[in-house]
């Protein structure tokens, strides 16, 4: 056992300090499944007080550390390093208060994401952050994460929800700024500098959380489209005609739509032909008959003008739920396409048409054989890519061209899931010199020995 962990078992308790075959295989790679590592220790913390120890100890020992959350990240950055300690959020799990009056939740950063909807629930209010991995991730990983998911048309993203928070720098100080209110300009707002920086600025302990009155009615439809500059008119056309009440624009382009329905027997398409383009949308309110009206006389208008070419109006739960699984079909598909490039990118919205047009191209002129399914929420400017040539060796390359293609159309390498270790080297497609070098100087200042997260993000 090395000194390092000898010394946090003796500070922390054995409790605190999973070590050797007590490591399950968990704790060794997050959900991409990539280059899994056993960390030296585990640590778990129970408190903030603990957190601050922890980091105060590695950070005089020079140990680096690995934050882990709920492992459900996408990008590599809560995955071990070599000799790395893993320091797990897991003990620091719970809802601190709910108050509805001024509509916070506070929790811990151990959270579930579920547990927190739940909580919010229970008095009558929503906390609108949703995700697939709801039941596993965190607060804390959605925080470092900036995480999107499925509302952030309406409502934005983590960034958007969080009021205030706690975190621990890398010398074990405790930065408590549990801000509770909407309006707050006394100075720098210091809780960015852990929103979407991926654990590698400090470890957040807890958060306060904004709350929404909950919604009760919701109205759902897939369009089939001709086209993508229709998707555009329909974007805008149901921003004007539902306001704040749309949640939801998914697109699925054909390459998709028809790849799901063609490989899972369960779903069917609510068409008779096939088309394009297909957009689900969604809006949600508190009105159930009027927001429903007011939802049809949108897209009747959409169709009375051509930009709709087909409509189908979810009239149950049944059909609600097809729409969905469609959409959320890529989850079951994948396995038939590894070893594939997956892709979640963003692109202003007057390149995507290009952008996708010289994807296209360039597969087509380097490769004898790709399949590419394309689909996103494209209200948030966010398109997903899975790519494959049926071949390993083509994967890297397919990462290159189309990262190099997205910065050529001023978009970014990552829309939700962040940089993470697998995206280091594209990160200078969407950030400039001058960008990543104030990151580098910030990253510096607060972590001068580079024990936090190391080779996350920044190289
Ligand atoms: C099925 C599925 C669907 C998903 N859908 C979406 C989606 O729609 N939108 C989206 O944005 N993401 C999505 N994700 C990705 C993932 O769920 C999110 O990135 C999530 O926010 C990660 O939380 P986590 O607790 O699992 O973090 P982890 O995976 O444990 O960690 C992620 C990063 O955050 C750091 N970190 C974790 N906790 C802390 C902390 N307390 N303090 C500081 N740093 C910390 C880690 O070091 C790591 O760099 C999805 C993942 C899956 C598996």
């Amino acid at each position: 056992m090395t000194d390092i962990v000898e010394t946090l078992i003796h500070e922390l308790g054995r409790q605190a300090v999973l070590t050797g075959l007590e490591i399950g295989e968990k704790y060794s790679v997050d959900y991409t499944g990539d280059k899994p590592c056993m960390p030296l220790a585990v640590i778990r913390p129970a408190s903030t007080e603990e957190v601050s120890r922890i980091l105060n100890l590695c950070s005089q020992m020079d140990q680096k550390v690995v934050v882990q959350g709920g492992l459900s990240g996408l990008a590599g950055g809560a995955t071990p390093q070599h000799n790395e300690i893993a320091l797990s959020l897991e003990r620091m799990s719970g809802i601190e208060t709910i108050d509805p009056t001024s509509m916070t939740l506070t929790a811990l950063a151990g959270t579930p994401l579920q547990a927190i909807q739940e909580a919010a629930e229970d008095v009558g209010l929503l906390f609108p952050l949703d995700l697939g991995a709801r039941g596993s991730c965190n607060v804390g990983g959605n925080i470092a994460t900036n995480a999107g998911g499925n509302q952030v048309i309406r409502f934005g993203m983590m960034r958007n929800l969080v009021l205030g928070l706690e975190a621990v720098l890398a010398d074990g100080t405790v930065l408590t700024s549990m801000n509770t209110m909407l309006k707050n300009n006394a100075g720098y707002d210091l809780k960015q500098l852990f929103i979407g920086t991926e654990g590698t600025l400090g470890v957040i302990t807890q958060a306060v959380l904004r709350l929404y009155p909950k919604l009760t009615s919701r109205s759902t439809a897939l369009c089939a489209l001709n086209d993508f500059p229709s998707a555009i008119k329909l974007l805008n056309q149901t921003q004007i005609g539902l306001g704040s009440s749309l949640s939801t624009f998914e697109a699925m382009w054909a390459s998709y739509y028809d790849y799901v329905l063609d490989h899972i027997e369960a779903l069917h398409s609510p068409f008779d032909e096939r088309y394009p383009l297909y957009v689900l949308v969604e809006s949600e309110g508190t009105d159930a008959e009027r927001d429903q009206q007011l939802f049809e006389a949108t897209l009747n208008a959409a169709l009375d003008t051509g930009i709709i070419k087909d409509a189908v109006v979810a009239q149950s739960q049944k059909d609600m739920r097809l729409f969905w699984n469609i959409r959320d079909g890529i989850g079951e598909v994948t396995q038939y396409l590894i070893p594939y490039a997956t892709f979640d990118i963003s692109l202003p919205m007057g390149e995507m048409s290009e952008f996708l047009d010289r994807v296209h191209e360039s597969l087509t002129a380097k490769f004898a054989n790709t399949t590419k399914l394309v689909f996103g929420h494209i209200g948030d400017n966010n398109l997903h890519l899975v790519v494959t040539t049926g071949t390993s060796e083509d994967v890297k390359k397919i990462f290159d061209l189309i990262y190099r293609l997205t910065g050529a159309h001023k978009g970014s390498v990552s829309a939700e899931h962040g940089i993470g270790t697998q995206k280091l080297d594209y990160l200078h497609y969407s950030r400039s010199a001058e960008e990543i070098e104030v990151m580098q100087k910030l990253k510096n200042t607060l972590d001068p020995k580079g024990i936090l997260n190391p080779g996350r993000v920044l190289p």
